[in-house]
């Protein structure tokens, strides 16, 4: 960080810094409490609150608030009020009250509910989050004061992305607590952290511009791959061009200012692809900054002359991107996942362990499912890194400790004496070990796990909160079975972990995700292999699963419904737009061009032969033919992908896209470089 950013690190946040300055002492101090110990929130105080949120709104230029929330569709959404308000004839004040800054109601029905909010309640409801920092989004022509805040229906029914989140937190805390006291541990704050790591495409503008697939759809329909993308791997972690450089330290600028702590930034392995990485915190302040993260991506390409594509696979052909998320529980100061140095540390460690090597094991299903979508399907098991099956992996030395704790015999690590939980130490875990499998969609990667199958632009809220509750039930459970034992708790304990290994360890995978056996290896050890969308979402209707949201408080019968619904309404309309975009673009704009160059042909063959040419009409006649199958070939597939348009069977538009496009990116290579009406991927994946 230089100097200038040191000084304005945070200076957009209304952080404990600002509050201590606008606030009187005791409500500085219940509002910091609530937002570092989660204890609950005073409403006496929320006028006060809000008088200092506003002074210091104004003093940064702030016209208008507004409460800002992530609705289902996966963004974020704002409704702008100004604080300026008519006070007599050509008067006005600054008005901003407790009211104004608690509470918000705003016309939820352009926002999908999936049935929960019936039609005649039309109202959405937007509630404070003091968990998350209200913040000051900059424009050219002002600024706009944003609390962060939860959308409900009249009748409490979640209608985003947060309230979720915000339950299976409380769940998994909730869960942790009980089993640290179990260890004998006093209570501490329990907080869980995610790291998220996004990547990203940047391209110049004008081509952009000049595609109407990545204009209505964020991802090319068509293109051909180019002779070189990324076999020389000589774009990954390369030189940043300048111009780059220059757009990424506007990034990072606008984000510093947001107290979002931005730290590593590289190019990643696709040419025209980068990754950002921010420093882990708190899940439902690192949420939230990645919904800023990708705002600001987008707004800054833009202001560079460049569009910034957030899609999972906006070139087919080349890497698509992913949003890695880092994920682990704090207890107080304490990381549950480091190993830690004391045989008692090491058992905590190793219990929390297999509560994870449990709860995926068991709802490998929901992880799919929390990550499936049109975009997404596009990588997972499309012969790109992660698959679609979920499965753990631990490096080598981990593995090794969790067979012998299996079998109850000593490894090949010391060779003697059977290490025993509680009682032994784990041996150091090389880092770089641990992170070597990129293949694998649940990677431990030595002081935390890395779920790799969300996808760039989704939220991680999602993800998120599934990962929380199945945690929870998993700790749950195996402090139930503490609990219901009386022996010596380490003896137990032991015992506990080898009958939980034993019984989940087939998720453990330390091979490659890509290889052409794991399916069918994954497939005898009972994983699941949800291949697709349509097939990641039906889980959602287990009752079993269902019971298990309903458990936790995260979701409620009717809520995990509603999201059934959307995400079976997005994915349709998302494929059914991608097959009407594909179809328009090959007629109106790729069948033209090639009838063009055809009949050009068809003319200059038939004055060759009135000319009696001896030379060229062989090249002519063979491209000709060339030409002209490709373009009775576009026909039959344009009519195809038309029936099946009408049809709107997703699966049956997604085959006759990709034989459209067969077509098409043949004839991309047969066609007059200069008549092709649609920037190519070898212009638009370079940026100089
Ligand atoms: P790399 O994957 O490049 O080796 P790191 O492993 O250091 O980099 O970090 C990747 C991401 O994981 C970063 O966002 C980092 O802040 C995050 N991370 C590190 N520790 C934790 C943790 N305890 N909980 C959640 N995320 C973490
Ligand atoms: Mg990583």
């Amino acid at each position: 960080m230089t100097d200038t950013s040191l000084k304005t690190y945070g200076a957009d946040v209304f952080s404990e810094k600002a509050m201590r300055r606008h606030l009187e002492k005791t409500v500085a101090a219940k509002l910091i409490a609530v937002m570092n110990e989660g204890k609950p929130l005073d409403p006496s105080i929320a006028d006060a609150v809000a008088q200092g949120m506003k002074a210091w709104a104004l003093e940064n230029g702030a016209t208008h608030f507004t409460h800002w929330f992530q609705p289902m569709t996966g963004g974020t959404a704002e409704k702008h009020d100004a604080f300026l308000e008519p006070a007599g004839v050509a008067q006005a004040v600054q008005k901003f009250s407790g009211r104004n800054l608690i509470g918000g109601e705003t016309d939820a029905s352009s926002f999908p509910s999936g049935g929960l909010r019936s039609t005649f309640e039309a109202r959405g409801y937007t509630a404070w989050d003091p968990t998350s920092p209200a913040f000051i989004k900059r424009h050219e022509n002002g600024a706009t004061l944003c609390i962060p805040t939860v959308f409900c229906a009249y009748t409490g029914a979640a209608l985003d992305m947060k309230t979720p989140l915000l339950r299976s937190v409380q769940a998994v805390s909730r869960a942790t607590e009980r089993l640290m006291k179990k260890f004998g541990k006093p209570k501490a704050h329990v907080s869980v952290t995610l790291g998220a790591e996004q990547e990203y495409f940047l391209i110049d503008r004008p081509f952009y511009l000049k595609r109407p697939d990545l204009l209505q759809t964020g991802r090319t329909v068509f293109g051909a791959a180019p002779a070189k993308h990324q076999q020389l791997d000589d774009h990954y972690f390369g030189s940043i061009r300048p111009r780059i450089l220059k757009f990424m330290t506007e990034v990072e600028d606008a984000l510093w200012r947001l107290g979002i702590p931005a730290k590593t930034r590289h190019n990643e392995v696709a040419p025209a692809q980068f990754e950002l990485a921010p420093m882990f915190e708190d899940i439902n302040l690192a949420v939230d900054h990645n919904m800023m993260i990708m705002e600001t991506l987008r707004r800054t390409a833009e202001a560079n002359g460049l569009v910034c594509l957030l899609h999972e696979k906006p070139f087919e052909g080349v890497n698509g991107s992913g949003k890695h998320c880092n994920w682990s529980i704090a207890y107080g100061e304490r990381n549950l996942f480091s190993p830690g140095a004391s045989p008692r540390d090491n058992a905590i460690f190793l219990t929390f362990l297999s509560a994870i090597i449990r709860a995926v094991d068991l709802h490998a299903d929901l992880l799919r499912m929390s990550v499936a979508s049109a975009g997404n399907d596009h990588r997972l098991g499309a012969n790109e890194a992660p698959p679609a099956i979920i499965s753990i992996f631990l490096g080598d030395e981990l593995t090794a400790v969790m067979k012998e704790i299996e079998t109850g015999e000593a490894g090949r690590r010391r060779g003697k004496t059977v290490m025993k939980v509680g009682v032994d130490t784990l041996p150091p875990l090389p880092k770089d070990t641990t992170d070597r499998n990129r293949t694998s969609p649940f990677a431990f990667t030595g002081n935390k796990f890395e779920f790799r199958a969300p996808g760039s632009s989704q939220s991680c809220a999602a993800s998120q909160t599934v990962l929380n509750t199945i945690v929870a039930e998993s700790i749950d459970a195996i402090c139930d079975k503490l609990d219901a034992r009386g022996g010596d708790f380490n003896t137990e304990l032991q015992l506990l972990l080898q009958r939980l290994t034993r019984k989940h360890n087939r998720i453990l995978f330390s091979g490659d995700g890509y290889g052409a056996d794991w399916p069918g290896e994954a497939a005898k050890r009972g994983l699941p292999n949800l291949r697709d969308t349509l097939e990641a979402i039906e889980p959602m209707d287990n009752p079993a699963n269902r019971a298990l949201f309903a458990k936790y408080g995260v979701f409620s019968e009717g809520e995990m419904a509603s999201r059934r619904e959307i995400a079976q309404e997005d994915y349709e309309s998302r494929i059914l737009i991608e097959g009407k975009v594909a179809l328009e673009i090959a007629r109106s704009m790729i069948r033209p061009v090639v009838a063009d160059e055809f009949s050009r042909l068809a003319t200059a063959i038939g004055q060759a032969k009135k000319d009696g040419l001896k030379v060229g009409l062989r090249g002519l006649t063979a491209l000709s033919l060339k030409l002209g199958a490709g373009l009775d070939d576009l026909h039959v597939k344009c009519e195809k992908i038309e029936k099946a348009i009408a049809k709107g069977s997703p699966r049956g538009i997604l085959k006759a896209q990709d034989d459209l496009r067969k077509t098409v990116d043949k004839l991309e290579h047969l066609v007059d470089d200069t008549k092709w009406p649609m920037p190519k991927y070898r212009e638009m994946l370079f940026i100089y």
